[in-house]
Protein backbone atom coordinates (compact mmCIF):
# COMPACT_ATOMS: atom_id res chain seq x y z
CA UNK A 1 0.00 0.00 0.00
CA UNK A 2 1.50 3.31 -0.99
CA UNK A 3 1.80 5.95 1.67
CA UNK A 4 -0.80 8.70 2.33
CA UNK A 5 -0.72 11.32 0.53
CA UNK A 6 1.10 9.60 -2.44
CA UNK A 7 -0.84 10.73 -5.28
CA UNK A 8 -2.50 7.64 -6.79
CA UNK A 9 -3.92 7.36 -10.40
CA UNK A 10 -7.00 6.56 -8.71
CA UNK A 11 -7.13 10.64 -7.88
CA UNK A 12 -6.75 11.84 -11.31
CA UNK A 13 -8.69 9.18 -13.36
CA UNK A 14 -11.93 7.54 -12.07
CA UNK A 15 -12.05 3.89 -11.74
CA UNK A 16 -8.36 3.41 -12.84
CA UNK A 17 -8.07 0.35 -10.84
CA UNK A 18 -10.89 0.37 -8.76
CA UNK A 19 -12.47 -2.77 -7.86
CA UNK A 20 -16.03 -3.43 -6.53
CA UNK A 21 -15.91 -4.00 -2.85
CA UNK A 22 -19.73 -4.88 -1.95
CA UNK A 23 -22.92 -3.02 -2.89
CA UNK A 24 -24.92 -1.05 -0.86
CA UNK A 25 -28.46 -1.32 -2.28
CA UNK A 26 -30.49 1.29 -3.41
CA UNK A 27 -31.94 4.48 -1.76
CA UNK A 28 -35.31 5.94 -2.13
CA UNK A 29 -34.67 7.58 -5.49
CA UNK A 30 -34.02 3.77 -6.77
CA UNK A 31 -30.24 5.12 -6.71
CA UNK A 32 -27.59 2.48 -6.70
CA UNK A 33 -25.02 2.40 -4.06
CA UNK A 34 -22.05 0.62 -3.86
CA UNK A 35 -17.96 0.36 -2.30
CA UNK A 36 -14.95 0.00 -4.30
CA UNK A 37 -11.50 -0.22 -3.59
CA UNK A 38 -8.33 0.75 -5.31
CA UNK A 39 -5.45 -2.39 -5.64
CA UNK A 40 -2.50 0.44 -5.82
CA UNK A 41 -3.49 2.44 -2.61
CA UNK A 42 -5.93 1.26 -0.74
CA UNK A 43 -8.52 3.93 -0.79
CA UNK A 44 -12.19 3.30 -0.31
CA UNK A 45 -14.53 4.72 -3.15
CA UNK A 46 -18.06 5.39 -2.72
CA UNK A 47 -20.23 5.43 -6.29
CA UNK A 48 -23.55 6.21 -6.47
CA UNK A 49 -25.28 5.66 -10.23
CA UNK A 50 -28.99 6.80 -10.38
CA UNK A 51 -30.57 6.81 -14.00
CA UNK A 52 -34.86 8.11 -14.34
CA UNK A 53 -35.92 5.39 -15.97
CA UNK A 54 -37.27 5.45 -19.77
CA UNK A 55 -35.61 9.00 -19.81
CA UNK A 56 -32.24 8.41 -22.10
CA UNK A 57 -29.70 10.95 -21.11
CA UNK A 58 -30.31 10.74 -17.45
CA UNK A 59 -27.80 8.13 -16.10
CA UNK A 60 -25.47 9.81 -13.88
CA UNK A 61 -22.94 8.62 -11.68
CA UNK A 62 -20.80 9.92 -9.05
CA UNK A 63 -17.71 8.57 -7.16
CA UNK A 64 -15.96 10.07 -4.13
CA UNK A 65 -13.21 8.75 -2.19
CA UNK A 66 -14.21 8.41 1.53
CA UNK A 67 -11.23 8.43 4.43
CA UNK A 68 -13.17 5.64 6.74
CA UNK A 69 -15.56 3.62 5.28
CA UNK A 70 -17.64 2.69 7.65
CA UNK A 71 -19.74 -0.58 6.59
CA UNK A 72 -21.90 -0.37 10.08
CA UNK A 73 -23.28 3.09 8.98
CA UNK A 74 -22.88 2.92 5.38
CA UNK A 75 -25.82 2.48 3.37
CA UNK A 76 -27.58 3.58 0.32
CA UNK A 77 -29.78 5.98 1.68
CA UNK A 78 -26.97 7.54 3.21
CA UNK A 79 -25.05 7.73 0.02
CA UNK A 80 -25.99 11.07 -1.67
CA UNK A 81 -25.40 12.89 1.49
CA UNK A 82 -21.95 11.12 2.26
CA UNK A 83 -20.77 11.97 -1.75
CA UNK A 84 -21.99 15.94 -1.16
CA UNK A 85 -20.08 16.51 2.15
CA UNK A 86 -16.81 15.63 0.52
CA UNK A 87 -13.93 18.19 -1.07
CA UNK A 88 -14.62 16.75 -4.03
CA UNK A 89 -16.04 13.72 -6.48
CA UNK A 90 -15.77 12.47 -9.80
CA UNK A 91 -19.27 12.71 -12.08
CA UNK A 92 -19.97 11.23 -15.23
CA UNK A 93 -22.59 9.66 -17.73
CA UNK A 94 -25.08 9.80 -20.09
CA UNK A 95 -26.32 13.12 -18.52
CA UNK A 96 -23.08 14.80 -18.66
CA UNK A 97 -22.80 13.97 -22.44
CA UNK A 98 -20.44 11.24 -21.50
CA UNK A 99 -17.79 13.83 -20.22
CA UNK A 100 -16.40 13.08 -16.49
CA UNK A 101 -15.27 15.71 -14.21
CA UNK A 102 -14.58 16.74 -10.86
CA UNK A 103 -17.20 18.62 -8.49
CA UNK A 104 -18.19 19.28 -5.03
CA UNK A 105 -21.46 19.98 -3.49
CA UNK A 106 -25.49 18.95 -4.19
CA UNK A 107 -25.12 16.11 -6.65
CA UNK A 108 -27.00 17.19 -10.12
ZN1 LIG B 1 -5.39 4.62 -5.55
Amino acid sequence: MAARGDACECLSVPFASLTLEGELGMDAELGEASLWRCARCGRAWLRYLYELEGFTGSGRWYLGAIAKPDFATLDASRCRQTLESLDWYFFGGSYFDGRTGKASGPLA
